[in-house]
C-alpha cells in the first residue's frame, strides 16, 4: 500500500515522508510548491512526487487514479499562517477547505478508510484553562484558525458518514529543520536565520506570551502512530504537543545559548490574531497510542542550528 501525503515538499510533511519511507512504505506526494521546496524531499526511489494543487479536483483525481495502490491519506498541504490568512482569508478558505473536501471526496470514491488531518492548536484561540485539552471549546481568532477547524470538522463528518479511520491531529508549535522562514514561519526559524545572519532578532510583543514547542519528528512520529492501527480511534481528535510552555523570550535566550551568541531583543508590536498562551496537554494522546515526545527542547533547537548552520 502506498500513502499519500499533501504537502509533502513542506515542513512537517517532509519529515512524515522519511519515517515513512524508512518503514518500508512508498510515498506520493501531491504538492504545489507554494510553500514547500524539492529539496525537501526524500530521494528515495519509493516517493513519486506529483506538482499540483489540491483546490483543482482534476489533480487531486488524477492522483488517486494514477496510484490506485493509495491505502491511507495524510494531508498536510495547507495554507498554514495566520497573517497570510487574515490578508487573504478567501484563499485560506479555498486552500484549506475546499482543498481538504477534494480530497476526503476522492478518498471516498476510490475506498480508501484511513486519512490523517493535521489539524492546529490555533482551533482553540484564547482559553481559559490550561493545559488545553482536546474538551476545551474551540475559539478561533483568525480565518486560519477557522479554516483548520472547518475542515477538521469535514474529516469527522465523513468519518460518520463513510466510516471512515480518520483521525484529527492539532498540533502545537512545531519547529525543526526545513520549516521555512518565509512570511512568519516559526519564529525558532526566524530567530536562528538572523541571529546567524549576524542581525538583531525581533521579538513581537513583550516576549512574555508562551507557547508549547514541539519537535518535527516527534510530530511524525505521532502520525506514524496513528498509521499502525487507523481503525482504533476512529474519528479522534488529538492533541500533538511537548506539554511544556515557553516564553518566546525564553525561547530566544536559550536560542542564543545553542549558537553561543548574545542575547540582545528588539521588541515590536504583537500580531493581531496572536495567542497570548497556548499549552496542550497531551495526555490522550499518549494513552491511547503509548507515544510521547523524545526530544527536549535544548536538544532539539541544538538540531535546528545545526541544519541551519550548514544550510
Ligand atoms: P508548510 O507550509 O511547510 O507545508 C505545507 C505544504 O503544503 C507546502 O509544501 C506547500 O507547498 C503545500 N501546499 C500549500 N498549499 C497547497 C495547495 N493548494 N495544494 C497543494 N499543496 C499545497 O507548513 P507545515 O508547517 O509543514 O504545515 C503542515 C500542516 O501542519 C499544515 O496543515 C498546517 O496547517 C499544520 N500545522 C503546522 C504547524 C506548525 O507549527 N508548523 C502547527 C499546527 C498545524
Amino acid at each position: 500500500n502506498k500513502v499519500l501525503v499533501t504537502g509533502g515538499a513542506g515542513f512537517i510533511g517532509s519529515h512524515v515522508t522519511d519515517f515513512l519511507i524508512d518503514e518500508g512504505t512508498h510515498v506520493v506526494i501531491l504538492d504545489n510548491l507554494s510553500s514547500g521546496d524539492l529539496k525537501n524531499i526524500n530521494k528515495s526511489m519509493h516517493v513519486t512526487f506529483i506538482e499540483g494543487d489540491v483546490r483543482d479536483t482534476k489533480a487531486v483525481q488524477d492522483t488517486f487514479e494514477r496510484h490506485p495502490e493509495i491505502g491511507a491519506v495524510v494531508h498536510m498541504a495547507a495554507q498554514s499562517k495566520v497573517g497570510p490568512s487574515i490578508e487573504n482569508p478567501h484563499e485560506d478558505l479555498a486552500i484549506n477547505v475546499s482543498g481538504t473536501l477534494n480530497l476526503l471526496e476522492e478518498a471516498r470514491k476510490k475506498n480508501v478508510k484511513t486519512f490523517v488531518y493535521a489539524s492546529s492548536a490555533a482551533v482553540y484561540g484564547h482559553v481559559d484553562n490550561l493545559p488545553v485539552t482536546e474538551e476545551t471549546p474551540t475559539r478561533p481568532l483568525s480565518p486560519y484558525g477557522v479554516s483548520k477547524l472547518s475542515a477538521e470538522e469535514y474529516v469527522k463528518a465523513y468519518s460518520r458518514l463513510y466510516d471512515m479511520n480518520v483521525a484529527a491531529l492539532r498540533f502545537a508549535n512545531v519547529y525543526g529543520p526545513r520549516q521555512s522562514a518565509a512570511t512568519e514561519a516559526g519564529v525558532i526559524t526566524i530567530f536562528i536565520e538572523r541571529l546567524l545572519a549576524g542581525e538583531q532578532p525581533v521579538i513581537q510583543g513583550d516576549g512574555q506570551q508562551t507557547r508549547d514547542f514541539i519537535y518535527v519528528e516527534d510530530v511524525a512520529r505521532a502520525v506514524m502512530k496513528v498509521l499502525e492501527d487507523p481503525a482504533k480511534n476512529k474519528g479522534a481528535v488529538f492533541n500533538v504537543s511537548s506539554e511544556t510552555s515557553t516564553s518566546v523570550e525564553e525561547l530566544l535566550r536559550k536560542i542564543c545559548g545553542a549558537l553561543n551568541v548574545p542575547f540582545t531583543p528588539d521588541y515590536t508590536e504583537e500580531r493581531p490574531g496572536d495567542i497570548k498562551h497556548s499549552y496542550l496537554s497531551r495526555e490522550k494522546l499518549s494513552n491511547a497510542l503509548d507515544w510521547t515526545p523524545l526530544t527536549p527542547l535544548e536538544d532539539g533547537l541544538a538540531k535546528t542550528a545545526d541544519y541551519y548552520r550548514s544550510k
